[in-house]
């Protein structure tokens, strides 16, 4: 399982929506989340460290 960044999910990595952002692959529960992502990607990676 990975996590979506955005939401917090646990999500499928083979089903999910996924981007690439800096050499690392992110998975995402929904197409929202992905968007989101997308719009703002240092928000949801600066929360993590
Ligand atoms: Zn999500």
């Amino acid at each position: 399982m990975e996590k979506d960044v955005v939401c917090g999910m646990e999500v499928d990595g083979k089903n999910a929506e996924s981007f690439e952002y800096k050499g690392k692959k992110y998975y995402f529960c929904s197409r929202a989340c992905k968007e989101k992502f997308l719009r703002g990607p240092e928000n949801y990676l600066a929360k993590k460290h």
